[in-house]
């Protein structure tokens, strides 16, 4: 339960269509699971996502930072304290040259469609992974052999305190699924995105034919959160739960997918708790018939250690 005092300041500092109380998570995450979250803002600039982060830090409120909320999965009973979306109010992209200047909220399908547009090409391997470029910076997002460190420059964030810091590439540390600024809880606010002259109908084909192979692997048709495990080294997950005979299980609304072994989706009226035991249930039967262990790639938020 909030302070109405932290309301109130937070409401003073993005005017009161910038906050939603008890804002039912379900609403906010491609699962379309979780309970509500005591405050819900939507900063429209920079100053404000440091305002938020000033207010939250003085008042010891934790302080959940969400994008698209397409690689989460949220407790059912909700989540206390602040989430703040770093999302369409902050999404504007300029264009400098070969150069990208792009808001942390804008979505990866609108910076390549951008990028199309200008005849710029790099980011094409993102359209299809329905997160933010903020999303994407934390996790050093990939598909189809490219990832986001492979365009980005340099991003500009918010830290725990309120204040602005600059990364460079080198300092932001890229792995797989992994960043510096994950680690640091640095909030990405802007990212300079370099990219290469191209023709705008090749940089088009590029897309069409990655969406095409996309519609056609992926459950789309179903709320998920994408893979739901890392890759585990010299395996491929959905192929280990195919193996284990998974495919298709079930626990109450959560479902392994039937068209791709790697997704948990959300079949109909699945809660957070269902999809947490049918994670549990997959790692225990892959490790029992292949000794692999696999790692949940989706974070969960909200739940007890
Ligand atoms: C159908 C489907 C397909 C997918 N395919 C892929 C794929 O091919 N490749 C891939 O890598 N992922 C894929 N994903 C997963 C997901 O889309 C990505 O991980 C994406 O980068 C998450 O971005 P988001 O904005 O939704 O972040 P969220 O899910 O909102 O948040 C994820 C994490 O990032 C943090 N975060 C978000 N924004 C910021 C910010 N501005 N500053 C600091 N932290 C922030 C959050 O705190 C959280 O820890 C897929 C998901 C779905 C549903």
């Amino acid at each position: 339960m909030l302070a109405a005092s932290v309301i109130d300041e937070l409401k003073a500092a993005l005017g009161p269509e910038g906050v939603r109380e008890h804002e039912p998570m379900s609403a906010h995450t491609t699962f379309r699971i979780g309970g509500p979250a005591d405050a819900f803002v939507c900063p429209a600039s920079v100053s404000q996502v440091q305002e938020v982060v000033r207010i939250c830090h003085a008042a010891g409120v934790k302080l959940w930072v969400i994008g698209c909320g397409s690689d989460l999965l949220v407790a059912d009973r909700g989540l206390s304290g602040v989430v703040m979306e770093v999302g369409e109010r902050l999404s504007r992209i300029d264009v400098d040259g070969c150069r990208l200047i792009v808001q942390a909220g804008a979505t990866n399908a609108a910076v390549s469609e951008a990028a199309c547009a200008h005849g710029l090409s790099g980011y094409e391997f993102a359209c299809g992974i329905p997160g933010t470029v903020g999303g994407a910076a934390i996790m050093n997002a990939g598909a189809y052999d490219g990832e986001f460190a492979d365009v980005a420059r340099e991003l500009t964030c918010v830290d725990a305190r309120g204040a602005l810091v600059h990364v460079t590439h080198d300092q932001a540390d890229w792995g797989y699924r992994h960043s510096m600024m994950d680690d640091s809880g640095l909030i990405v606010v802007e990212a300079v995105l370099e990219l290469a002259p191209a023709s705008p109908a090749d940089v088009r084909a590029a897309i069409d034919d990655l969406t095409q192979r996309r519609t056609s692997k992926q459950p789309l048709d179903l709320p998920s959160a994408g893979s739901t495990f890392k890759r585990p080294e010299g395996y491929f997950a959905g192929k280990l739960i195919q193996d284990a005979g998974l495919r298709g299980y079930r626990v109450g609304g959560a479902q392994v997918s039937e068209k791709h072994t790697g997704f948990v989706v959300n079949a109909g009226g699945a809660t957070a708790a269902d999809v947490r035991q049918l994670i549990a249930d997959v790692q225990d039967r892959v490790r029992a018939s292949q000794g692999v262990d696999l790692h949940p790639e989706v974070r969960m938020w909200g739940f007890d250690a």
